[in-house]
């Protein structure tokens, strides 16, 4: 085992003890927002034409009929939330697809620009709802970022992936990332690398479609990731993966796109011009997520809303909050987070960082900073600490354990929202953890 994947280890038992939630009951909503502070909304829309093996994100289904109730609580809950005077700036849409409803996800953004000045808006989406129509209304509505969930371009691996038959073969997914090419500012395209069967080759040919044909503004490669729900289920229709390849892939990965001129916008993400992030918690510390399964990060503490579907609606259609789980942080844990997020996008402000702690940060991370620049992970240039290269790929590594854990997470939730009231409490009363 290499040095990143053992730190890796040690990080997964870190959050596995620190994530672990507990049932929300006296204190069941958001805390009041701090005055004058603008907030990232996160909208979670969990509805998909098919259910992908290797994924552990909140989704199900797409019912017609449920979605479009799910839409109208997810304006009531903005309503909600609005009422108790958060103001948010931007907006990023996620699932699940979110698109599946494109009226009702347009109604919703307005609803939120409606009480809200947000510039910048992220919805996700899947190659079958690549068309120009569409794009061009979801332009009108004030998106101004797009993210597409293709994975690969290799046609044995989208067919392991169950997605070939949903979404296209990969020459008709990137034929249609052409098509509507400069109709949304920015259009990021989300890929896996270290899937099973995926070989040297055809990584290769993937960096090839985004570089030289596809020309994506901005690319975004997940280390493949897993969750206990998902590992047999994906293990049966994709096959194993090895950890052994990773390091080289991502090699690879990195390579290819500093060479053709991309910027690294995060360890993972890559980006033709400066200053485009994909993942919202590289920039923005606190968020208030909307929607069954969302998370918020609010004042050190993680909240987590209902993963039942029902019970979210049936929540919000008698005017009550859908918080149902929430951790407070130690300031300890909160030092380690803000080291993790704001490292993922390869630099850290010191003088941010202190002023965000009262002048506490590298005295209370003093081990783990020393430990990080030992193993020439992290570089200080004095007024920032920065990523070397060796600290990007064990950036990688912990931020996939980091989001392995948020999927067990999500597992733990699902998991209750299955058992009756009666056993949960049993459970609960007696500390047993889920
Ligand atoms: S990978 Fe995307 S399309 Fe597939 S189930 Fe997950 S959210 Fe839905």
């Amino acid at each position: 085992m290499n040095i990143e994947e053992l730190l890796g280890s040690f990080v997964r038992r870190l959050n596995r003890r620190d994530m672990h939630l507990s049932p929300s009951t006296l204190d069941s909503s958001l805390p009041a927002p701090a005055p004058g502070l603008k907030y990232l909304l996160y909208l979670h829309v969990p509805y998909c034409i098919a259910l992908c093996p290797f994924c552990s994100f909140h989704r199900v289904k797409f019912e017609r009929d449920s979605a479009t109730r799910y839409f109208d609580c997810l304006r009531r809950e903005i309503s909600l939330v609005t009422d108790a005077g958060y103001s948010f700036d931007e907006l990023y849409v996620g699932g699940g697809t979110p698109t599946v409803l494109p009226d009702e996800l347009v109604a919703t953004i307005a609803a939120v620009r409606a009480r809200h000045a947000v510039d910048d808006i992220s919805v996700e989406t899947n190659p079958d709802h690549l068309r120009a129509d569409a794009l061009q209304e979801l332009k009108q509505a004030g998106v101004t970022r797009l993210s597409v969930g293709v994975q690969s371009f290799d046609d044995n691996l989208l067919k392991a992936m169950r997605r070939f038959d949903n979404y296209g073969s990969g020459p008709q997914i990137a034929a249609r990332l052409k098509e509507v090419r400069g109709i949304i500012d920015t259009v990021n395209v989300d890929m896996i690398f270290n899937l099973p069967q995926q070989t040297e080759s055809s990584l290769r040919h993937d960096l090839d479609v985004l570089v030289d044909d596809v020309a994506a503004d901005q690319v975004s490669f997940y280390p493949l990731m897993t969750s206990d729900s998902t590992r047999a289920e994906m293990s049966r229709t994709m096959g194993t993966s090895s950890l052994s390849r990773q390091k080289d892939y991502y090699q690879l990965i990195t390579e290819r796109m500093l060479s053709a001129g991309y910027l690294r916008s995060s360890a993972w993400c890559f980006s033709r011009k400066p200053g485009m992030y994909d993942e919202y918690i590289v920039d923005r510390e606190q968020y208030v997520g909307l929607g069954s399964g969302a998370f918020s990060f609010l004042k050190g503490a993680l909240f987590a809303n209902t993963f039942s579907i029902g019970g979210y609606m049936e929540l919000l259609e008698a005017g009550k909050s859908s918080v149902a789980s929430k951790r407070a942080m130690s300031a300890h844990d909160q030092k380690r987070y803000y080291l993790l997020m704001r490292l993922f996008g390869g630099t850290l402000d010191k003088e941010c960082a202190e002023e965000r702690f009262n002048g506490e940060f590298q005295h209370g991370l003093w081990a783990e900073l020393t430990a990080l620049k030992a193993i020439d992970a992290v570089r200080d240039t004095g007024k920032s600490l920065v990523l070397t290269e060796r600290g990007y790929y064990l950036w990688v590594v912990l931020m996939r354990e980091f989001f392995s854990e948020t999927n067990t997470l999500r597992d733990q939730m699902r998991h209750d929202i299955d058992r009756p009231s009666s056993v949960r409490n049993s459970e609960e009363s007696t500390n047993v953890r889920a």
